[in-house]
């Protein structure tokens, strides 16, 4: 039975960004603010920051940091009159590295909730109704109660399992166990070429896997702009990454060294066989076993948790953020401004997220980044617009860095020039993406962007030459060589 009852202003369920931010946010409005988690890693100890710092996007970008540093050495350094012999790679270190700028990461959500006084609770917990939560500790003992005026539901999301490739996490494995892998699989199957299906393939590729991507939809990446998906499909299988399209993974057999893949397309049945196949098919809300029965937590159709336009559930002072609710996509940066948006709003202040000009990134090698609407979802609509695009091969500085591919493309209003959409594929497109956003944000037209002094020589000069462009206009191209 439960024993005790604590009461709190906030209490938040899960420390993912979205949760975590949220908290400290509650906090520095003076609310008294709880945040109950249930990651434990791989020493069984609790490590804050969610699937994003412990097994997600901040392992894969430190290990794709690596992996890039390990490609160049062997393959694109000789140009420099640089050579360099014998270069070898000790995975373990690099997972080393990895665990460590994780264990770093989290111990300083540690100290920030430390500092704001967070009651930090390493539990497993239910919402058992809009005021309480059941708090069961990790090693089964007998659970507590917790209450709270305002509780905000920060859970997170986890991966779709796929009947036809089960997960054992030694030949068929989830995204979490690529991102641990101790030796380069020699032949690696990935099931789905969405977000973390391609970086997966770009870290491994990269520390020398051949890859195989198997994706069911005919077309390759739906969510970018489709010219800069069309360009990432030439970089990436001109990078060496093999993408079969339209092919549907229907059954896997795992042998003595090996796994069978058959999958389906238009042609017929084949089969595939890998050293490790990892399964990349999406994810879905963590919402089984979040609220208990009574508690009457409304949910749609495919699990998320029914929410209106500010992030409140049905319960009145329950809300939900990040990958729980389909209010825009899985996104950190999401998930974070809700927490933000939620935590004030419980302390009166009311300052709603403009869900339209939310950037995307996918970090591979090159990175892909956009913000806005794209050329065939305004087409469309019939909306009456113009397109600049620049290639990053003619900006000075991406040619002095030896990186030349991708381009930058920038969407305006025929009539009004606003800015409707940015997407951009190349080196630093995730830093880039910034500036687009904030002009976007400010309602900003083409021409202020192609009026905007930009550093010469500097990568952000392509967004300014592709504004340009919409005026016929180059500051660096050869007279007549203005990109169609
Ligand atoms: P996704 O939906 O982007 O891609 C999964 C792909 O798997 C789909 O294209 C789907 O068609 C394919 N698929 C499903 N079943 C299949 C089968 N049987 N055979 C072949 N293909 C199959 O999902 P994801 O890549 O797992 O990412 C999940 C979420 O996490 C996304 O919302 C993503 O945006 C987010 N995320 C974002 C980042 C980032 O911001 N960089 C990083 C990681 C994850």
């Amino acid at each position: 039975m439960p024993k005790q009852q604590i009461h709190y202003d906030v209490i938040v369920i899960g420390a993912g960004p979205a949760g975590y931010v949220s908290a400290i946010r509650c906090a520095q409005l003076g609310l008294k603010t709880a945040c109950v988690d249930n990651w434990r890693n791989s020493k069984l100890q609790s490590s804050l920051g969610g699937t994003y710092l412990n097994a997600g996007c901040v392992s894969s970008i430190a290990l794709l940091e690596s992996a890039k540093i390990y490609h160049l050495l062997n393959h694109e350094i000789d140009s420099h009159g640089i050579h360099a012999e014998n270069i070898s790679m000790d995975i373990a270190q690099m997972m080393q590295r990895k665990d460590k700028i994780i264990e770093t990461l989290s111990n300083k959500i540690v100290d920030i909730f430390a500092h704001h006084k967070i009651s930090r609770i390493h539990a497993q917990a239910k919402l058992l109704n809009a005021r309480q939560v059941e708090i069961t500790p990790l090693d089964h003992s007998a659970p507590s109660i917790i209450q709270a005026k305002n509780i905000i539901l920060a859970a997170g999301s986890s991966p779709i399992d796929l009947s036809c490739a089960p997960i054992d996490n030694e030949f068929i494995i989830d995204s979490t166990t690529a991102l641990s892998l101790n030796s380069v699989p020699k032949k690696l199957g990935i099931i789905g070429a969405g977000v973390i299906g391609l970086e997966l393939a770009n870290i491994w590729s990269r520390l020398g896997s051949e890859i195989i991507l198997l994706e069911a939809q005919e077309n390759f990446l739906t969510l970018p702009d489709q010219q800069i998906s069309r360009e990432a499909y030439r970089i990436y299988t001109q990078h060496g990454l093999e993408m079969r399209l339209g092919a549907r993974v229907v059954s896997t057999k795992k042998g003595h060294k090996k796994v069978t893949v058959e999958y389906q397309d238009n042609e017929g049945l084949h089969c595939l066989r890998v050293d490790k196949l990892i399964v990349a098919s999406g994810r879905k809300p963590n919402t089984e076993n979040l609220a208990a029965e009574e508690a009457n937590l409304m949910l749609d159709e495919n699990g998320f948790v029914h929410v209106d336009e500010n992030c409140r559930t049905t319960l009145p002072g329950v809300y939900a953020i990040g990958d729980l609710t389909s209010l825009g996509p899985m996104l950190a940066h999401k998930g974070i401004e809700e927490g933000v948006f939620v935590a004030e709003q419980i302390a009166g202040i009311y300052a709603p997220i403009n869900y339209d000009i939310l950037p995307s990134v996918i970090y591979t090698e090159p990175e892909i980044a956009w913000v806005g609407q794209t050329e065939q979802a305004l087409r469309a609509i019939g909306e009456n617009i113009k397109i600049g695009t620049f290639p990053l091969s003619a900006a000075t500085r991406s040619h002095v860095m030896g990186n030349p591919e991708g381009l930058v493309k920038i969407i305006a209003h025929a009539d009004t020039d606003t800015i409707l959409g940015v997407h951009i594929i190349g080196a630093q497109a995730s830093e880039l993406i910034a500036e687009a956003v904030l002009a976007m944000e400010f309602s900003a037209c083409s021409e202020d962007l192609a009026r905007t002094i930009h550093a010469h020589p500097t990568i952000s000069e392509a967004l300014q030459e592709a504004a340009l462009s919409l005026e016929k206009r180059t500051l660096h191209l050869p007279v007549g060589k203005l990109p169609s």
